[in-house]
C-alpha cells in the first residue's frame, strides 16, 4: 500500500513538474492534477484488465504481477486452487463412499420425498430386475409391485422389515425363489433408504433346521413309543420266562437304534466342529481293509443265514493321508451298506485302485437292489432312506450316507453313486492326489 501512495505521488509530482519545465510555474497543479489522473486511469485499466480475465476464464489469471492488481490476482487465483482441491476430494470421497455402497452385498435405495429413485446400488438393481441409470427418477412403487412392499412403503411405518419374493428370479436358481428383507430407514426430512438383503439362504438354512428337528425327534420317538409298549406289557401282564426274555430281547434292540442314532448325531456334529483332517498322517489302505472285512463278514453272518460272497481287491499297495478314525468309518459305512441292502447270498466287491490321474478310489460294488435314477441325487441327504423298513430292519439311521459324504469332502475327496434298479450298486470314495501316496515308497524311505 505505501508503495501504492509512493507511486501516486510521483505520478502527480512529476506531472506538476514536467509542466512547471515546459509551461512555466502556473500550470504546476494543472500537471499534477493530470499526473494523478493519469495513473488512476492506468491503475482503472489494470483493474479492467483483471476484470476481464476473471470473466473469460479464471484458471487463465496471471500467476505473478506488479502491484496491488498483480497479488489481488494472486491471492484470488490461490483461493481457487484451493476450493477446486476441496471440490475435487470431497468428489472423490463421495466416489469412494458411492463405490463402497456398490461393493455391498446388500441393496440400496435412496428414494425422495416423492417415492422415486434417487440412486440404487447394483445388487439392488439386480434385485429387483431395474436399470440403476435408466429407471432414476421413476416411482419405486411402480417398478417393485408386490403389494406387501407398495402397502409397506405407502404406510410410513419401518420399525419393522417386510419379505418378499425377489422380482427378479436369477437363472438357475433350483427351484428356490430369491427372497428379500426390505426395510426402510427415513432420513434427512421425508427422504427414504431402502436396505434389502438376500435371505433365500438364511431362510433354506432355518427349514433344513427345522426338519432335521422333526427329523430327528420322529427318529427317537419311534423306538421310544415301542419301549414304552412293552415296558408296559411288562408291567400289565403276568409273562412267562420265554416271553418275557422276548420282550427284554426286542427292547434291548430298539435302545440299540437309538444309541446308534445318537452316535451317528454325535459323529456328524463332530465332523462339523472338527479341525481339518491332518495330511501328515499316513495309513495304510492295507489295514483299513483288514478291519473292513473283519467287520463286514461278521455283519453278513449276523443278518442273513446264506452270508454274501465277499471279495477284496487291492490293485496298489497305498497309503492315505487324514483322520483315520474318519476314512475308516467312511469305508465301513459304504461297506456295511451293501451288505445290508444285498440279500442273502448276493455278491459284494471291495476294490481299492488308483485312476490314471493318480487319484485312489476305494469302491464298493453289491448286486443287490439297486437305487432308481431319481433317488441318487438325494441318498447322502441326513434320513433320505429309499427303503425305509429295509433300513430299519437292518439297523439303519439314515445318516451313514451324510456321514460318508461329510468325510470325503472333508479330505477334498468325493463320493460317487452309481446304480441300476434291479442290478445293484457302485458306491466310490475317490480320494486326491495329495492324500495317497505308495505304501513301497514309505517302507523305502523308512
Ligand atoms: P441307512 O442308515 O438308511 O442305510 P444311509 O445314509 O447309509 O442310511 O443310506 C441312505 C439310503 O440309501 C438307504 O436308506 C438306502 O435306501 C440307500 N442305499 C444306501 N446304500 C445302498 C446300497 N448299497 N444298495 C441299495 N440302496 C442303498
Amino acid at each position: 500500500m505505501p508503495f501504492r501512495v509512493a507511486t501516486f505521488l510521483l505520478a502527480s509530482v512529476l506531472g506538476g513538474a514536467l509542466a512547471y519545465a515546459i509551461f512555466g510555474l502556473s500550470t504546476l497543479w494543472i500537471g499534477a492534477w493530470l499526473g494523478a489522473g493519469f495513473w488512476l486511469l492506468l491503475d482503472a485499466l489494470k483493474a479492467q484488465r483483471l476484470l476481464n480475465v476473471m470473466r473469460r476464464d479464471v484458471s487463465a489469471l496471471p500467476s505473478r504481477g506488479a502491484g496491488v492488481w498483480g497479488e489481488l490476482a494472486e491471492r484470488i487465483r490461490k483461493l481457487l486452487r484451493e476450493r477446486d482441491q476441496q471440490i475435487r476430494q470431497s468428489d472423490d470421497r463421495l466416489q469412494e463412499f458411492l463405490a463402497a455402497i456398490q461393493a455391498s452385498p446388500n441393496g440400496v435405495v435412496l428414494i425422495d420425498e416423492q417415492g422415486r429413485i434417487e440412486w440404487c446400488n447394483q445388487t439392488a438393481a439386480t434385485q429387483f430386475g431395474i436399470d440403476p441409470q435408466r429407471d432414476l427418477q421413476q416411482h419405486l412403487a411402480n417398478l417393485v409391485r408386490d403389494p406387501a412392499f407398495v402397502a409397506y412403503l405407502a404406510s410410513w411405518n419401518y420399525s419393522r422389515d417386510v419379505v418378499i419374493d425377489a422380482p427378479s428370479q436369477p437363472a438357475g436358481h433350483r427351484g428356490y425363489p430369491v427372497r428379500l428383507s426390505m426395510q426402510v430407514h427415513p432420513y434427512a426430512g421425508n427422504r427414504r433408504m431402502l436396505l434389502t438383503r438376500d435371505i433365500t439362504a438364511l431362510e433354506q438354512a432355518e427349514t433344513m433346521r427345522r426338519d432335521f428337528v422333526a427329523n430327528v425327534s420322529h427318529e427317537i420317538r419311534t423306538p421310544l413309543t415301542v419301549l414304552a409298549g412293552f415296558v408296559e406289557t411288562l408291567q400289565s401282564l403276568p409273562l412267562d420266562a420265554e416271553e418275557r426274555s422276548r420282550y427284554l430281547r426286542l427292547m434291548a434292540q430298539q435302545s440299540h437304534r437309538m444309541e446308534t442314532l445318537v452316535n451317528d448325531l454325535l459323529t456328524l456334529s463332530r465332523l462339523e466342529g472338527n479341525a481339518p483332517p491332518p495330511t501328515s498322517q499316513w495309513t495304510p489302505v492295507r489295514a483299513l481293509l483288514a478291519h473292513c472285512e473283519e467287520e463286514a463278514r461278521a455283519l453278513s453272518r449276523q443278518i442273513t443265514t446264506q452270508g454274501h460272497k465277499l471279495s477284496f481287491l487291492q490293485e496298489a499297495e497305498s497309503e492315505i493321508s487324514g483322520a483315520s478314525v474318519e476314512l475308516q468309518s467312511a469305508m465301513s459305512n459304504l461297506l456295511s451298506n451293501a451288505i445290508r441292502y444285498t440279500p442273502g447270498g448276493g455278491e459284494v466287491v471291495v476294490t481299492w485302485r488308483l485312476l490314471p490321474d493318480g487319484r485312489g478310489e476305494y469302491s464298493v460294488r453289491d448286486t443287490g437292489p439297486g437305487v432308481a435314477a431319481e433317488h441318487i441325487p438325494r441318498l447322502t441327504e441326513r434320513f433320505y432312506r429309499v427303503d425305509r423298513s429295509r433300513s430299519r430292519e437292518t439297523g439303519g439311521t439314515g445318516l451313514g450316507l451324510a456321514i460318508v459324504k461329510h468325510i470325503a469332502q472333508r479330505h477334498g475327496g468325493e463320493l460317487r453313486i452309481e446304480s441300476t434298479v434291479g442290478k445293484g450298486s457302485r458306491f466310490a470314495l475317490v480320494l486326491p492326489v495329495a492324500r495317497v501316496r505308495p505304501a513301497a515308497a514309505v517302507s523305502l524311505r523308512a
